[in-house]
């Protein structure tokens, strides 16, 4: 049960991957494929692949509290990707296998801006500064009107996940309906009826 609780922060993500692949069946006529849905949840999840170099530097698989480094430092860059994409579409033109992936990974980056954790370094290499949308500032997991953005400075943010950080997340914030629980579990059923709908 312990390890199994493990996959609930998962579910928000599988749940935006099925949602794109479904919209896209259904609106683009894309075939509705095994492989088409599973290239779709590959890049919905792809960004926290940075995961894994983390946990080889620092041993924790999502964040580092005690050096307050978080993995979201390694892949999470939605400039980068942007100019990468557009190089991509630039060479092989435009095609519905580019335009899913780049709107899945975009929308990844967009869920880990709301609601828990610390944002995301969305101009780097330009500004190294994560931001979180819809949050009070110094607060791990919040949904509030006011302020639309929150940026935290690369120290700013190392006091945050040491101050604040929060190790028992999962458990706190996913193991009961809170806001964050909700929004992912809501994206996950939402995905699955989608794509039901779509294959049918
Ligand atoms: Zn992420």
């Amino acid at each position: 049960m312990k390890h199994l609780i493990k996959i609930l922060p998962a579910l928000g993500d599988a749940g935006i991957g099925l949602i794109v692949s479904a919209m896209m069946i259904i609106w683009l006529d894309v075939p509705a494929t095994f492989l088409f849905v599973l290239w779709v949840l590959a890049w919905a999840y792809l960004p926290d692949l940075d995961g894994a170099f983390h946990f080889i530097k620092t041993g924790k698989a999502v964040a580092d509290l005690e050096n307050g480094r978080d993995h979201r430092e390694g892949l999470h860059y939605p400039l980068i990707w942007t100019v990468m994409f557009g190089g991509l579409i630039y060479f092989f033109g435009i095609n519905v296998w580019l335009i899913s992936a780049y709107i899945a990974i975009m929308l990844h980056f967009l869920h880990d801006m709301i609601g828990i954790g610390w944002g995301i370094q969305v101009f780097a290499p330009f500004d190294w500064g994560s931001y979180k949308l819809f949050s009070k500032k110094w607060v791990s997991a919040d949904v509030s009107l006011t302020p639309a953005v929150t940026r935290y400075s690369k120290e700013e943010l190392r006091e945050a996940l040491m101050k604040y950080g929060e190790a028992d997340w999962i458990e706190r914030y996913f193991c009961k309906l809170t806001h964050v629980s909700v929004v992912d579990y809501g994206l996950f059923i939402i995905g699955v009826l989608s794509i039901s709908i779509a294959l049918i």
